[in-house]
Formats: structure tokens, sequence, C-alpha cells
């Protein structure tokens, strides 16, 4: 990889040659990805990315694979990226824009990352990918490694929703459901890998997977023409995708696409923000309780804090948390205003930018991206509780019109 220089160590600076199945550092710190940007400035610009196939896979230049590693097969990544003046008008923003990233293969962002395990596990020469998730980490891999034709083992807490179970069993993935937390299901799988030497999938573990998510933020900028938003809001659970996120952003700035960085605001649910709760002390995260039903985000012990907090405080970051309700509301306010199904976590982001502009922290002058990291189709039970049920009523012209009446239905 001629533009790949090596991984340091986040905690303590050492680096290591960047093989396909590099973990942590010795020290137990995550490492990040380091690109020789000079380089690539001599082989990416602009206009060579205009011809290019609308998958993750276009910024390849920016992506730790070797020159010969063929794209997965799956389309992940060029969701679309709304514009919503409505929204926005409603919220009081000077602009808004929704990017769904919902409509990924699998139906999450986290089909980014997925991909690029599944791009690395190849050159690894691996034919077993393992992780542990909360979900959606692992229908997206179940789903890549599947039409990739890799074996997978996948570890979920029993509390995660049908639908991702549903994708998983689909995808043929061999699935264990632990009845605890995701702290004791991640432990689980981690044991799980070691005994069976497993391609490694979780987060903050492989450092390759936040280079596979940043691509996200690469994508934003190129469909607003590389017009800089004053902010990008996401959900935050571990920490993976905030950290991937800013990383695309200065990848961008380093090679002079964009000429400044927005700021980041990091949404998590009220009752589980060890994340956010460690910025607004100023002090180091303490783990917190898994209270809140967006299941993707409720991470009490998230595994990749040093990453996620030097994102947020480098960029100037806002946090805000959200309760249940909020995230309920913004699920609703989403699909009627913009018609765009997320699922709670999916959502977090936009819930926070809401609140946000009802606080007054965010207003006229500002220009905003959400990006809705995860399907509502995944997650109908919460939905309905969030939307409530239809009118249910005999099929009769009868019945219809005493239905109308008894709720006081203007027809129009
Ligand atoms: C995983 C996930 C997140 C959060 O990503 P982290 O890397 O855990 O912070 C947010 N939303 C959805 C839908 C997810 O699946
Ligand atoms: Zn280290």
């Amino acid at each position: 990889m001629r533009h790949v220089l090596y991984g340091r160590c986040v905690r303590c600076g050492r680096t290591y040659e960047a093989v396909p199945d590099l973990v942590n550092c010795a020290c137990g710190g995550i490492l990040d990805i380091v690109y020789d940007y000079d380089y690539i400035k001599t082989v990416l610009t602009k206009e060579t990315l205009r011809g290019r196939r609308r998958t993750m896979w276009r910024y390849r230049e920016l992506l730790p694979v070797e020159e010969s590693t063929a794209p997965t097969p799956l389309r992940v990544g060029w969701s679309p990226l709304y514009e919503e003046p409505r929204l926005a008008e409603r919220l009081g923003l000077k602009g808004l824009w929704v990017k769904d990233d919902g409509q990924n293969p699998t139906g999450a962002l986290k089909d980014r990352a997925s991909a690029m395990a599944v791009a690395k596990a190849r050159e690894a020469g691996a034919e077993v990918i393992a992780c542990s998730s909360t979900g959606n980490a692992a229908s997206s891999l179940a789903g890549n490694a599947a039409a990739a034709g890799l074996k997978t083992y996948i570890f979920v807490p029993s509390r995660a929703p049908k639908g991702k179970v549903a994708q998983l069993m689909t995808f043929g993935a061999t699935v264990i459901s632990v009845q605890g937390s995701y702290e004791e299901t991640f432990e689980l799988s981690k044991a799980a890998i070691e005994r069976w030497g497993w391609y490694n999938r979780n987060a903050a573990i492989n450092p390759y997977l936040s280079e596979g998510k940043k691509t996200v933020a690469l994508e934003i900028l190129e469909q607003l023409d590389w017009q800089v938003p004053d902010y990008i809001a996401i959900s935050v659970g571990d920490g993976c995708t905030i950290a991937g996120l800013w990383k695309g952003l200065k990848d961008l700035y380093a090679i002079g696409f964009i000429d400044r960085l927005p700021r980041l605001i990091s949404a998590q649910a009220a009752g589980c923000c060890p994340i956010n709760r460690a910025i607004e002390e100023g002090a180091d995260w303490r783990p917190m309780e898994e209270n809140t039903f967006a299941d993707s985000i409720a991470v009490g012990v998230p595994r990749n804090p040093d990453k996620a907090l030097q994102a947020i405080r480098e960029s100037q970051g806002l946090v805000v948390n959200v309760s249940d309700q909020e995230i309920m509301d913004a699920q609703q306010l989403l699909g009627r205003t913009c018609g765009v199904f997320g699922e709670p976590a999916g959502v977090t982001g936009t819930a926070g930018v809401k609140k946000l502009c009802e606080q007054g922290l965010l207003g006229k002058e500002d220009t905003v991206v959400s990006v809705v990291t995860g399907n509502g189709l995944k997650d109908v039970a919460n939905a309905i509780k969030a939307c409530g049920e239809p009118i249910a009523i005999p099929g009769t012209m009868d019945a219809l019109l005493a239905a109308f009446a008894a709720r006081q239905v203007v027809v129009s």
C-alpha cells in the first residue's frame, strides 16, 4: 500500500506496519492508520472521482487496501443526501441535509466498516470472520461476508431486535445470542476469536473499520460539492463512527479538497451517555448503565472512547443527550417531514439537532448535516410504540364512516 505509512497508537504513539490483521497496540491503545497525503495528492483529484462507480470504493486512494484488492460485492455507500428546507425552517436552521445511511445494503452505516473488514480479511487470506455487536455490525458483517463467500460467527446480546437477528439468520451466520450485556457479549467473542483464530471485526480492535466508516464523510462533502457545512450530527455508542467521520473530514482537509472543518455534534441517549458526560465534565469517561431503547447506542462501556473524545474535542464539537421520548419524536418528525425512516439510534443525531435548536445553541446562521445511521425497518416494534397503531375496522364503508366520526377525522 504505497499510500499508507503505518498504524500509530493513539495512546503511546508507537507505530506498526499496516498488515491486514492489525489489531491494538501492545499498550492496549487503538491504532490510527496514517497516510502519505503528499503522495495521495498526486493520484487523487476531484476530477478523477467524477466518472467512478457510486460506492464507497470510489475513494480507494484514501482507503487502507492494496491496489490489487477487489471492491467487495455489495453496493455499500453513496447513500442519498437530501436537502430538507422544510425541516430546516421548522427547526429554525439556515440549512439542513439528511444523509440517509439506512439505505445501505443491510440497512446501516455499519456496512461501510463491514465491507472494509471483508476486504481486509481477504487480504489476510482468512475464510472466517467474527464479531460481537449490538446488532448492526453483526448484520452488516453477515451480509457483506455472505456476498463474498466468507463464513461468520456472530455474538449478539439477547436484547438485539428481531429484525437484526432475522438478517443474521438469513445471511447464514452462526449466531450466538448471549444472555447478558453488550460488555459480556464482547468479552465472550474476544475469547472465542483468540481460541479459534478467526479474523476479528470487533469495533475498536481492528483499526481498518473506522477507515471504512469515514467514507460517509467523504461522500457528504462530495455530495455538497465540497461546500463545508457548519456542523455534522451523528449518534454515538462505541465511538468508532464519530471517530471515522472526523478522520474522513481531516483527510479531505489534508489533501486540500476542503479549506475548513465542520464541527461535530455527538448525540447520545440520556440513559447511556458516557462519552458526552466525559466532554461535559472535562474528565475521563466512566462506565454507565445501558438505559435506553436505542439498542445500537446502548453502550455503557464504549470501545473507542479515546478516538471519539479526541474527535469531539478537536472539532470543538457540541454534545447533546436526548431522552427516549425525544428520540421517538425525532423518528416521527423525520418520517413525516422527510419520508426517512430511521431506527431509534439512527435518528438520535436528528433528535440532538432538534434539541440544540430548541435550546438556541443552533439557529438561523447554521448549516447542519444530520446522519441517519440505521433503517427503521430493523426495529418495527419500537416504531409502532412511538407512532401508534392504525385504525382497525371490518372491511365495510359503514365501519369506515363510523371510525372516522369517532376519531373526528376530517376527510379532505
Ligand atoms: C453502531 C451504530 C451507531 C454508533 O456507532 P459507534 O461506532 O458504536 O459509536 C449509531 N447508530 C447505529 C444505527 C449504529 O448501528
Ligand atoms: Zn500504544
